[in-house]
């Protein structure tokens, strides 16, 4: 790393304020942020400052023409209290995938790691002890050139900032199997995690709460049959003992939950395919009676079972979640891993150090 990076602190910590037994999820920020600036062709600047808001200009080129990406993912302490992260590595080297299909430039990977450690270092006491919360990590870059054209900006920000989040005690959702409006085909920006995704999600999200569901499961295919996902979640089926999950193809974001859970289920030798998953093949299987259980996985909830999958006028009931395995095993893994209860046999778990700062 060529530059290190400069730290300002704040002159009085915010934590006293937060009531860490109901921590609404998102609306809770650290005293401090990671910022860095692209502009003469490279990064510079990485700096540590006070949580805070920024100026933009009114013709800053995110806010017309979407260049904007972004990453989730959370530090948790062991039961020990010892702050760490999960798989930083995945997330770094995935906002650079989703930077070049957006046409932005690569952030360096040692920095947006180093950064995670210093902010998070600093930032410990922010840290939820429970098993199941954690501190919440929304690394994210835009474009912030003050020009008017659709062109690629020459300049971007790049910021870290943190929040804690509470236990994500999602309760199970009903889904409905969209066929009109898609997230994303292959070739399209689905496997970016780009902020006008989510955008185009909102409407069919909202028509889809309005008719009683909570989310939407995405189809694609020429006949909007194949599986993507559901919300901002990968999805996973038990059919008759075997796990099955879409194969990415283009057009679904790869989850690092998901990666996680395939190298799970393989470890622990319960059958698992990713592979092109039909509508019909599901509704086949609930009517054998061998749609065991579904569930979304990501790194907010983990794992958000699925009650209810309606596609069109057939309303699929799922059994309850009291009588499911895979799903409960996989978070009571993660979240296990998290608190160091489980043993790290695949090295996910990176301790937080302190790093040399300025
Ligand atoms: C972030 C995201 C996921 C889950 O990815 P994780 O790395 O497991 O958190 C799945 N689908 C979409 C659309 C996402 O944005």
């Amino acid at each position: 790393m060529k530059q290190k990076i400069q730290v300002t602190k704040v002159q009085q910590s915010r934590i006293a304020e937060v009531d860490f037994d109901n921590i609404p999820f998102g609306r809770v920020f650290s005293d401090h942020m990671f910022v860095a600036d692209y502009r003469d062709g490279e990064w510079q600047d990485y700096r540590i400052v006070p949580f805070g808001d920024f100026t933009m200009h009114p013709a800053s080129m995110a806010l017309h023409y979407g260049q904007a990406i972004f990453e989730g993912m959370k530090a948790s302490k062991s039961n020990d209290g010892d702050p760490w992260l999960m798989r930083p590595e995945m997330h770094a080297a995935r906002i650079n995938r989703s930077a070049e299909r957006m046409m932005m430039p690569a952030f360096p990977e040692d920095v947006f790691v180093e950064a995670l450690h210093a902010l998070i270092d600093l930032d410990a006491a922010w840290i939820p002890p429970q098993e199941g919360s954690a501190l919440y990590v929304r690394p994210y870059m835009f474009a912030t050139d003050e020009f008017i054209g659709v062109k690629p900006s020459e300049s971007y920000k790049f910021v870290i900032f943190t929040g804690p989040v509470g236990p994500y005690y999602a309760k199970p959702v009903r889904l409905k199997v969209e066929q009109h409006f898609v997230r994303a085909v292959p070739g399209g920006t689905g496997e970016a995690k780009a902020a006008g995704n989510y955008a185009g999600s909102l409407l069919p999200a909202h028509l889809a709460q309005k008719e009683g569901y909570d989310q939407v499961v995405w189809m694609g295919g020429p006949d909007m049959k194949e599986i993507q996902e559901v919300g901002t979640m990968n999805i996973f089926f038990v059919i008759d003992g075997t796990v099955v999950t879409p194969a990415t193809d283009g057009a679904i974001l790869h989850g690092i939950t998901r990666d996680s859970f395939l190298k799970i289920l393989a470890e622990k030798g319960i059958p698992v395919e990713a592979r092109r998953l039909t509508i019909d093949e599901v509704v086949a299987a609930y009517k054998a009676g061998k749609l065991e259980e579904a569930f979304g996985a990501g790194t907010a909830a983990v794992v958000s079972h699925v009650a209810e999958i309606a596609y069109g006028d057939l309303h699929m009931e799922l059994p309850p979640v009291e009588d499911r395995k895979i799903g409960i095993m996989l978070k009571d893994y993660i979240d296990g891993l998290r608190s160091g209860r489980v043993e790290d046999t695949h090295n996910w778990i990176v301790p937080v150090k302190s790093p040399a700062l300025v």
